[in-house]
């Protein structure tokens, strides 16, 4: 009996742990706490009235297809609308290249079942985005985190990396990069640094994967042209409506060089069929319908807000020793405290004082990032976010010491 309860899971099960974060969505979720811990989007600004016309239209006219299965690649007048949003990018995408998936978490889980076998490994900028990192672990790849700075991933830095791993007998299968609005490090890549990076990649072997949901939340307006763009053979491209329209309806997408495309679209049909049929139909009618670059707009304006109150409250309360990044773009920045306070030590008594926040830890495989937290802007409204900061230096203040 014994023997058979401990041998029940999968050994790859071993690396699956909850993440940090969302074990904090129970407590950040409290009214009185002021969470700068979640990466949720604003939707308050969505047209729902029309919206929710729209779906009983399209449910009352086309019903019979809105709720049947579908081609597991993804319908394809959605693939073709999602050529115009990517051509935003400077990427020249055919709709047969792009695979729709439920979001782009299930494009980088499938990705890493298809590439990684257990001790293979991923590359990706330390920190990183958490998701990703349990899709990693949950395929046992070893993450090999690469240096960033305000500038983004350091070229240097993967350079070193790859050496180190190929003198270690290592399997580098991919990198992977968020290179615009980064989360959870707020900092964008350099343009100058965005050829360096993919020669690097193409000289050493190694697939980029770009993922890239915050993209067109440049608070200039501008933006970055996608990795993709410039080296279509040896970058997949993962993109997601999630932060753009709607998070809930998981309706994300890749672009990828032919034979990895055509694995991906093996791999959805194993694990999901195909994605969701009303979801997609409602994804293409909004961008059909509505001036969707015009809400996406409007969702940059209230996040420039947002972050603008941030970055006032973090320069008013907290401690001169403390340093953040400074994001052009997206829901994040990154805040390191003074030497001697450990972020996720402290969380629990910033919970008692009413904020939450990302302890850094959780963005690293090797656990460090213990004087580093994320804080996102996206959700809270600035007076909540003002209060918030102001709560957090609070606590800071008095985790520092005398
Ligand atoms: N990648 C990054 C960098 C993200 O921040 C997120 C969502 N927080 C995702 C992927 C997953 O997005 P989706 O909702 O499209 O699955």
């Amino acid at each position: 009996m014994h023997d058979i309860a401990a041998n029940r899971f999968a050994v790859r099960t071993a690396g699956m742990e909850a993440s940090e974060i969302r074990a904090l969505f129970a407590v950040a979720s409290r009214p009185e706490v002021v969470s700068l811990a979640g990466g949720m989007p604003n939707l308050a600004a969505l047209p729902l009235a029309a919206l929710s016309q729209q779906v009983a239209q399209l449910v009352a006219e086309d019903g019979l297809t809105a709720l049947q299965y579908a081609s597991a690649h993804g319908l394809p007048p959605l693939r073709e609308q999602i050529c115009a949003v990517m051509a935003l990018e400077g990427v020249t995408a055919r709709p047969e290249e792009v695979v729709v998936t439920v979001g782009s978490q299930m494009g980088i889980d499938l990705l890493t079942r298809l590439l990684c076998d257990p001790g293979d490994v991923v590359m990706a900028e330390g920190p990183s985005y958490v998701g990703a990192l349990g899709s990693f672990a949950a395929y046992q790849a070893q993450v090999v985190h690469v240096p960033m700075d305000g500038h983004g991933l350091v070229p240097e830095g993967l350079r070193a990396a790859l050496r180190r791993a190929r003198a270690a007998g290592q399997r580098v299968k991919m990198l992977y990069t968020i290179p615009n609005f980064h989360n959870p490090a707020g900092v964008t890549l350099a343009v100058e640094r965005r050829t360096e990076i993919l020669e690097i990649c193409r000289a050493h072997g190694v697939l980029v994967v770009e993922d890239n949901p915050y993209g067109l939340l440049g608070f200039d307006g501008a933006t970055y042209p996608a990795l993709r763009s410039t080296d279509p053979d040896n970058v997949v491209y993962l993109g997601s409506f999630s932060k753009t329209f709607a998070s809930g309806l998981r309706v994300g997408w890749v672009l990828a060089p032919d034979e990895v495309r055509e694995k991906l679209v093996l791999a959805m049909e194993s694990a999901t069929l195909c994605p969701p049929t009303l979801n997609q139909m409602i994804v293409s009618r909004y961008l059909a319908a509505h001036d969707w670059q015009g809400q996406i707009a409007v969702f940059r304006e209230i996040y420039r807000e947002r972050r603008d109150a941030m970055l006032d409250a973090l320069e008013r309360y907290l401690p001169p020793e403390c340093t953040w990044t400074v994001p052009d773009g997206g829901f994040y920045v990154w805040v390191t405290v003074p030497e001697g306070v450990d972020t996720r030590a402290m969380l629990p008594r910033a919970v008692a004082a009413g904020v939450a926040y990302a302890s850094g830890s959780g963005f690293y495989t090797d656990k460090s990032g213990g004087r580093q937290m994320r804080l996102s802007y996206c959700y809270p409204t600035p007076e909540r976010i003002r209060e918030g900061v102001r709560r957090l230096a609070g606590v800071v203040e008095a985790e520092r010491g005398p």
